[in-house]
């Protein structure tokens, strides 16, 4: 804008300047120079009848002396004509040079009107004149005709003199009023700069911003409704932020993904959830099957689209890892009866899933635990009662194997009572100052016999005094009795260690062993109820699959944490940080 409006301004006016000055001039000249002959033409008639009553009586001897006469009077030529055109006398010319005048037309004017005028050009003089005769009369008898005759040269001169000053008054009063103008213009122009300055600086959100315009006419009104204007508008805004805040606060705190479709199938708006379940780059702008690669979720909203109906369906998603989702689509109006979209909610049911299976697998690996022991029972009791309860040799080894089976169906119902105690939180954690040392001693003087049987030997590493830990004293030492049993129980020759130490400024008790270790790609499921490295030698060995999942129980139950270390053919240990 800067100057435009001052350049544009200055043109219009300059523009306005130049036609009025040549409309003026155009008009002035003509009414000016019609207004002008007419009052010459009325004087010159005077003059010319006055002339013609001064004729009367004068001799044709003296015609051209009273012509001079005359001329010399009225500065007008004077011509005496006849009635017949001949001229008989002039102020200016040799008469007898002149031709005939009674054609000329002022003369035929003046034969039927009082007085005939006409403006001519003279090649003689070599510009127009004035001509005005009438005809003379002695005794009221027409003797001939006078005609005086006046250049028009003073008239153009006149003309130019008058259009000259009334040109210069224009051009002056538009040069006073063209500075007014400027003056204006430029004052305008710092308002207008000024409003456009503040409202841009509304566009870029400075709603703070004052704008002053006191003085400024009707400019102070303007820049009093746009500042209504700009708190109507910081209102509205802060208005919309807030909403589009809610709702986003809304969208975050959903714990299902929800993704907004529109009809051309892209992604419209998502939550967090959204993004870090289907985590792979941005997800708004894309087309839904980019996003959430699955056919089934597909046809869900194909059905949807022909029933406008909400449809629900479960997928399965691979990328990044594998997930169930309950996904519900619905349809989306903005305006009644035209569909604009769908929101899709997914809800992750994964983890409800892998309970479900752990569930199944549970009570598969139950019973399949308990179906052993009672089928030989049974067997063996059948036997007995068949007649080999007479065989007395053969009865007792038959009832031992029935004790046996029984022993681990016991052992296995207790594990299964201490799990179920500990999962439904029957089993409190009840912490007392403990001394590790203690409990270390107890576990090894119960596990001394076995180990000597195996001839393994057990030792300690307890280091000088005792070490003092909040514990509940019974279940700690249930932990180290099921690790020391697992180790004495795995290991065919060297020695298991029971010990305290610590790492990082944190203490731990261990159990180490000289064992056939665990293979790496098991340690991490050495834990899971009913999992064996070896199951038939676990079950040989009396083990019932649950030794470990009791300890992760305890431990977890005291807030503590376990490692497991093996290494293939070298031994296991295991530490419980507390
Ligand atoms: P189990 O009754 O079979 O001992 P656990 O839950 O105590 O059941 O142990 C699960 C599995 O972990 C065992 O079957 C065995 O394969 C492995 N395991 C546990 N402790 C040791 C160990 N000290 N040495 C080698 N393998 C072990």
């Amino acid at each position: 804008m800067k100057r435009r409006i001052f350049r544009r301004t200055f043109i219009i006016y300059a523009a306005v300047l130049i036609i009025s000055v040549s409309v003026i001039n155009v008009y002035l000249s003509s009414v000016i120079r019609n207004s002008y002959i007419d009052n010459l033409k009325k004087s010159l008639a005077i003059q010319t009848s006055v002339a013609a009553y001064a004729f009367q009586g004068i001799s044709d001897i003296n015609i051209d002396t009273f012509c001079r006469d005359i001329k010399e009077k009225t500065l007008a030529r004077v011509t005496i004509i006849d009635t017949g055109g001949r001229v008989l006398g002039d102020s200016d010319q040799d008469v007898p040079t002149m031709d005939n005048h009674s054609g000329r037309p002022e003369i035929q004017q003046a034969l039927t009107a009082p007085v005939g005028s006409a403006i001519r050009f003279s090649s003689t003089l070599q510009h127009d004149l004035l001509y005005s005769a009438r005809k003379i009369e002695e005794h009221g008898k027409h003797t001939g005709f006078i005609r005086l005759a006046v250049p028009l040269t003073r008239i153009n001169k006149s003309i130019n003199s008058l259009r000259l000053r009334i040109n210069l008054t224009v051009i002056l009063a538009f040069l006073s009023f063209g500075i007014i103008l400027i003056w204006q213009t430029e004052r305008i122009r710092k308002f207008v700069i000024r409003v456009s300055d503040y409202a841009d600086a509304i566009a870029h959100g400075l709603f703070r911003k004052k704008l002053y315009m006191e003085g400024a006419g009707e400019f102070t009104e303007l820049a009093r409704n746009m500042h209504n204007m700009a708190a109507e508008l910081e209102k509205s805004i802060r208005t919309k932020d807030e909403e589009a805040e809610r709702l986003n606060v809304i969208l975050k705190s959903i714990p299902d993904a929800l993704l907004l479709i529109n009809m051309h199938g892209t992604v419209e708006l998502s939550n967090n959830t959204a993004r870090d379940l289907f985590a792979h780059g941005p997800i708004e702008g894309r087309p839904f099957l980019e996003v959430v690669r699955s056919p089934a979720f597909m046809h869900l909203i194909d059905e949807v689209k022909q029933a406008r109906m909400s449809g629900s369906t479960e997928i399965v998603i691979d990328v990044p890892e594998e997930k169930y989702l309950f996904v519900r689509v619905s349809p989306l109006y903005y305006q009644v009866g035209e569909l604009a979209g769908f929101i899709a909610i997914f809800h992750d049911t994964t983890q409800m899933k892998k309970l479900e299976q752990m569930r199944k697998d549970f009570v598969a690996n139950v019973s399949h635990e308990i179906k052993t022991p009672v089928t030989a029972i049974q067997g063996f009791a059948e036997t007995l009662i068949d007649g080999a309860l007479y065989d007395r040799e053969n009865a007792e080894k038959f009832l031992h194997t029935i004790k046996d089976h029984s022993s681990r169906l016991n052992r296995l119902l207790e594990d299964l009572l201490t799990i179920s105690r500990l999962e439904l939180g029957v089993i409190s954690i009840v912490k007392t100052e403990v001394n590790l040392v203690d409990i270390i001693e107890s576990v090894m003087n119960t596990v001394l016999i076995h180990a000597a049987k195996k001839d393994l030997r057990i030792t300690k590493n307890t280091g000088q005094g005792n070490v003092f830990i909040n514990a509940d004293r019974d279940r700690t030492e249930q932990i180290l009795l099921n690790l020391v049993d697992n180790a004495v129980k795995f290991t065919e020759k060297g020695e298991v260690e029971i010990g305290l130490s610590q790492e990082g400024g944190k203490g731990f008790f261990y159990v180490r062993d000289s064992g056939p270790g665990i293979p790496e790609k098991y340690l991490s499921r050495v834990g899971e109820r009913f999992f064996r490295v070896d199951p038939s030698r676990s079950r040989e060995l009396g083990g019932t699959g649950l030794g470990l999942a009791i300890v992760k129980h305890l431990v977890r139950a005291h807030g503590w944490d376990m490692k497991i270390e093996s290494e293939e053919g070298r031994g296991t240990t295991v530490k419980v940080y507390y």
